[in-house]
């Protein structure tokens, strides 16, 4: 396949996400009234089946769409099988509180990763998961770049935004490496620069470091040693940060996989993270703006 038409591949979970919109925290054991938004926010990993072969199909097809909100009767049969997080998102501080439910679902294993043709492929991103297999994986597509060009070979990207134990065997694994400000936390780390400086000696050689912080916006560091920084592109009314770190990271992964430089790339995700946290969900995150 020629080089310019492969595709970016991601692995991860797929989350419905139920977002109560309030204009105040609730307090607790009292009744809110609440405006409900269905959103599906992360694409890519494993889906439940529902009824039919063909209603599966369909489910699937609507659910690459991101259409949910408009479809109340598929949505709630979705709510008995997706894992689904109910989220309460406060347009006063912009700050969103989640619950998770429907967690059983198995994770895509390596044995499943084996039946991925790899050469639709230019860049493959894993959320940090079940790390193990995840590494088995990554293994997979080292193998498959070894009998490549350089100019050919996959990137490999990893998230580790949770702070669990096995997720920090991934550091080593990825071409590019994002490490959420939580874990950078975890490790005692108080800033994005200090957190790059301190967790570098992880990840593998030639590998960039990325770290988003927030408001503080990100900063990344490469094998020059060469901290880089972007600051938040702060909207004029913050109303939703829930999903900006994955809008980062799928702005990031854009500009890296298109060739654009590390700078580029950090300030074009701040860019249009900052833009997410303006609006709820995703649906105006296309549209021109007065900044543009
Ligand atoms: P998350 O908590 O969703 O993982 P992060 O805190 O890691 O997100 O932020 C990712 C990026 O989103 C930041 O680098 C920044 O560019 C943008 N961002 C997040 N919160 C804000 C905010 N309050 N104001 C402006 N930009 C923000």
């Amino acid at each position: 396949m020629e080089e310019e038409k492969k595709k970016i591949l991601c692995v991860g979970l797929v989350c419905l996400d139920i977002i109560n919109v309030v204009d105040k925290y609730p307090e607790e054991d009292t009744d809110s009234r609440l405006a409900h938004r269905l959103m599906l926010t992360q694409i890519a990993g494993v889906c439940p089946s529902a009824g039919s072969e063909e209603e599966t199909l369909q489910t699937r097809a609507r659910c690459c769409r991101c259409s949910v909100h408009r479809a109340p009767s598929w949505a709630r049969c979705l709510l008995d099988l997706w894992p689904t997080s109910v989220v309460i998102s406060n347009i006063s501080t912009g700050s969103r509180t989640i619950m998770h439910m429907n967690r059983n679902l198995p994770d895509v294993t390596a044995q499943d990763f084996s039946k991925v043709d790899l050469r639709q492929f230019k860049w493959i991103h894993l959320e940090g998961r079940n790390a193990e297999e995840q590494v088995k994986m990554i293994q997979q597509v080292v193998m498959y770049n070894s009998t490549l060009p350089q100019h050919q070979k996959i990137t490999v990207s990893v998230e580790i935004e949770k702070t669990r134990e096995p997720l920090y065997q991934l550091f080593p694994h990825g071409d590019v490496v994002f490490v959420s400000k939580d874990v950078a936390r975890h490790f005692g780390f108080l800033t994005a620069e200090t957190a790059l400086k301190g967790l570098y000696s992880r990840v593998k050689q030639g590998a960039v470091l990325v770290c988003a912080w927030a408001e503080k916006g990100a900063d990344a560091l490469g094998p020059d040693g060469l901290v880089i920084h972007s600051d938040a592109f702060p909207p004029k009314n913050l109303v939703d940060t829930l999903g900006a770190g994955d809008t980062f990271n799928a702005a990031v992964i854009y500009t890296l996989s298109n060739g654009g430089s590390l700078q580029d790339a950090l300030t074009f995700g701040c860019r249009v993270a900052g833009r997410k946290c303006g609006f709820h969900g995703y649906d105006r995150i296309g549209e021109k703006f007065a900044d543009d």
